[in-house]
């Protein structure tokens, strides 16, 4: 029985940790205080990554970005962290990925000599990390043949090379938080979806389960708010003003031939580019925007008409070939949390949390951890665990987390060498046999309807939909198709699949009837 399910319904009256938030960020609270010995109970209004963790780049970035800035800690913590999970954590769910920046007329000598610089140094970054160059090439300049190998559809006028660097791309994002939350799950961590916190202390919480309505108060030792961009809802103390970036998802034969990742600069600008980011499941993502959304913070944000155009615009001026509105199967964003009062400081700074964490006490003593990235989730949550115990008192062991594998994770080599489909090892790793073993258990059905594509362009199948929801909480359609896979990203795709997410939660109602 997985220790992920819906509701409050058997849950205890009191845990040493409640954690409310089941993104990236409050499953990695679960894990690390899990496996410090503490009893834990986390809780989602939703579902697991049903937040901003489901709409990012899917990057396991090494912090290039926040050298520019002089913010050479928070790139070096990116750096190392990001070498965490691609060598001991999740090498399943990470995958080096090239990254092109072409040298075209609008980019100068000058521009393309900065950018080589930082690309060094973005190397010296890996190797303060300790990442090995097998996990992360060195990057290097390339010709403009070389160029137009990787990235057939550049446009070739002007094009006098490129530069090749590296970083680390997610399988997804919500499998990684799917992932941490089965780990928790199976160290204890009692994981609850549709539990929403309604009011939050020191000293406990009171929750609604989604479902059947019935209110819950559990007592606890200590309380982490990992709430996300809806932190502030919980606590006065924290007031959040988020922005909004859009990705495009547009289908691999709309870019025939992208072998790398291409960073495109926008027009006019010597500083802003747009990421087209090819994905492992036939699909690429062009992303990505910055534009404020103030007022109430929705469940879902949706993207605009003119952010869409301003990204089709960008990449059309790289490519040869001109995207156009229909080349848009889908489109997604996401809400970064900008802080504009917090609890310390209490004066009424600002700080953009989309670079580092922050990790609160408010003066009703629930602790909130708030910002930062995926790729940092695994030391946010570190920080936020060693707050708690220290203040609370609590009797853990020292965190654990930087060398405790995530379910499903072994070695590349010994990944390579499993037998079973490739694509549900990228997905789960040495779990891809139990993926399989279950589904055969559950359904008795044969392999070639287990195993095979769902649908047309929709790779997934019914064995992992069925696993869904025996091992990873999955409740409804939603789940199944919005986050333990990601078919629901291109519209058309999930009304194809449809039918196969209600035959596998058919399938499970009458396997648990027998
Ligand atoms: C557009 C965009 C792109 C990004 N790209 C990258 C990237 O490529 N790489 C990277 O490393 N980082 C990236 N990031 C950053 C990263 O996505 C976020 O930092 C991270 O996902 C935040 O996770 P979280 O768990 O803190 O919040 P969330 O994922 O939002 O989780 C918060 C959860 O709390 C739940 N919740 C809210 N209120 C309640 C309540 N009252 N009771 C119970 N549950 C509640 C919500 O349902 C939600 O599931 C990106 C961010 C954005 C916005």
């Amino acid at each position: 029985m997985s220790r992920i399910t819906p509701g409050t319904t058997g849950i205890a009256p009191a845990y040493d940790v409640v954690v409310i938030g089941l993104g990236v960020t409050g499953t990695g609270v679960a894990l690390d205080a899990v496996s410090r010995g503490l009893s834990v109970l986390a809780v989602d209004a939703h579902d697991l990554a049903f937040g901003t963790s489901r709409w990012s780049s899917k990057l396991v970035h090494g912090g290039l970005r926040y050298l520019a800035s002089g913010q050479v800690g928070v790139a070096h913590e990116s750096a190392v962290e990001r070498g965490i999970l691609m060598e001991s954590t999740a090498p399943h769910l990470t995958h080096a990925m090239p990254m092109l920046l072409p040298l075209t007329s609008s980019v100068s000598v000058g521009q393309a000599l900065l950018a080589r610089s930082g690309f060094v140094a973005g190397d010296l970054l890996r190797r303060g990390a300790h990442t090995d160059r097998e996990t992360l090439p060195r990057p290097r300049r390339i010709s403009a043949t070389e160029a137009l190998a990787l990235a057939p559809g550049l446009r070739s006028a002007g094009l006098r090379g490129g530069l090749l660097s590296w970083d680390g791309q997610l399988e997804d994002d919500a499998r990684l938080v799917t992932t941490i939350a089965r780990t928790a799950a199976g160290l204890g961590a009692e994981m609850r979806t549709r539990a929403r916190a309604l009011r939050a202390t020191g000293t406990g919480v009171t929750l609604r389960d989604e479902i059947t309505g019935v209110i819950a108060v559990v007592t606890a030792r200590a309380v982490i708010n990992a709430a996300g961009v809806w932190a502030g809802d919980l606590d006065a103390d924290v007031t959040l003003r988020p922005s909004r970036g859009t990705h495009l998802v547009l289908r691999q034969e709309t870019l025939p031939g992208l072998r790398t990742s291409v960073t495109a600069p926008v027009p006019g600008s010597t500083s802003r580019f747009v990421l087209v980011l090819p994905q492992p499941d036939g699909t690429v993502y062009v992303g990505l925007t910055d534009e404020p959304a103030d007022g109430p913070v929705p469940d879902v944000p949706l993207p605009t008409e003119p952010e869409i155009g301003f990204l089709l615009d960008v990449v059309s001026a790289a490519f040869a070939h001109d995207l156009r509105r229909s080349d848009v199967v889908g489109a997604f964003a996401g809400l970064r949390p900008l802080l504009t009062v917090s609890a310390n400081a209490g004066d009424g700074q600002t700080a953009d949390l989309s670079r580092k964490h922050a990790v609160l006490t408010s003066r009703s003593g629930v602790v909130t951890v708030v910002g930062g990235k995926l790729t940092t989730y695994r030391r946010m949550a570190e920080d936020a665990v060693d707050r708690v115990v220290e203040e609370s008192l609590l009797d853990a062991a020292p965190c654990r987390t930087r060398s405790l594998p995530l379910s499903g994770a072994a070695p590349r080599p010994v990944l390579a060498r499993l037998e079973e489909d490739p694509r549900l090892v990228r997905r789960f790793g040495t779990d891809a046999a139990l993926v399989v073993a279950t589904a055969r258990d559950v359904t008795r059905l044969p392999d070639d309807e287990l195993l095979a594509p769902i649908a047309d362009r929709v790779p997934a199948t019914l064995a992992e939909l069925v696993f869904g929801i025996t091992h990873e909480g999955a409740a409804d359609v939603g789940d199944l198709l919005d986050r333990r896979t990601r078919i629901g990203l291109v519209g058309s795709d999930r009304t194809l699949a449809v039918p196969a997410a209600e035959r596998a939660l058919a399938l499970v109602a009458a396997a648990s009837g027998r």
